[in-house]
């Protein structure tokens, strides 16, 4: 029976095209946001490893999606982050078409966090990436990040204003886990999720 324990987590690859994605054998989660968002951080946290996703984007890498095998088991995928572009343009502009095909295209793909940091107003790129998400019958789940930085009332408020913001054109809220990095709140959550999914994928096989 799987467990929620990480015994092993390691880095495989970092892939610019489709073709050169490892053998789509196992089911993977993908980890996207804005960068700076916390999204190394929390892999990191998430595998109890320092370093296994670098904090900080380093340059040139941006554009690289990330393997990690975790536990002999599943992919943990570090996906680039989105939302250089200060102005609004198409979809085409903001979400490279790498990363678009991956999501739409990759068979192996099982969920997707979508992280969003707790501090900020809701922001129109996070919430247009999750509706595009949508749209396309893409199953994801919220992650706040760094909710340490709050106090319970103002990330109760916070809370309230995405669910306002999203409720303006979406029936109902998708799944939500509240993190930080720094107290590993969230983790066991997120950990607990993706060991039921990998029971439902080998069920599928
Ligand atoms: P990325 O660009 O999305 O990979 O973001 P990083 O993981 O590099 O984090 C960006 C900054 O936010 C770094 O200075 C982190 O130390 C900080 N950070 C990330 N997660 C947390 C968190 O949960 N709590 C706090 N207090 N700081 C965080």
């Amino acid at each position: 029976m799987e467990t929620t324990k990480i015994t092993s987590a390691v880095f495989v690859k970092s892939s610019e095209s489709l073709k050169q994605l490892p053998k789509p054998d196992k089911p993977e989660y993908a980890f996207i946001g804005r960068s700076n968002v916390g999204k190394s951080s929390l892999i990191n946290t998430i595998c109890q490893r320092k370093n296994l996703a670098k904090t900080s984007a380093t340059p040139g890498k941006t554009r690289l999606i990330n393997h990690f095998l975790i536990n002999d088991s599943w992919y943990l995928v570090d996906l680039p982050g989105y939302g250089y572009a200060r102005v609004s343009h198409s979809m085409r502009e903001k979400f490279s078409d790498f990363v678009r095909e991956y999501l739409l295209k990759r068979e192996s793909l099982v969920n997707t966090y979508v992280l969003i940091d707790s501090r900020l107003k809701p922001q129109k790129i996070d919430l247009e990436f999750m509706e595009w998400m949508a749209l396309n019958n893409l199953p994801f789940t919220i992650v706040f990040t760094k909710t340490d930085k709050l106090s319970n009332n103002e990330l109760t408020a916070n809370l309230i204003q995405y669910r306002t913001a999203m409720l303006a054109f979406w029936e109902s809220m998708p799944p939500q886990v509240i993190t930080s990095s720094v107290s590993g709140r969230g983790r066991e959550e997120i950990l607990t999720q993706i060991v039921q999914y990998n029971q439902f994928f080998k069920s599928q096989k």
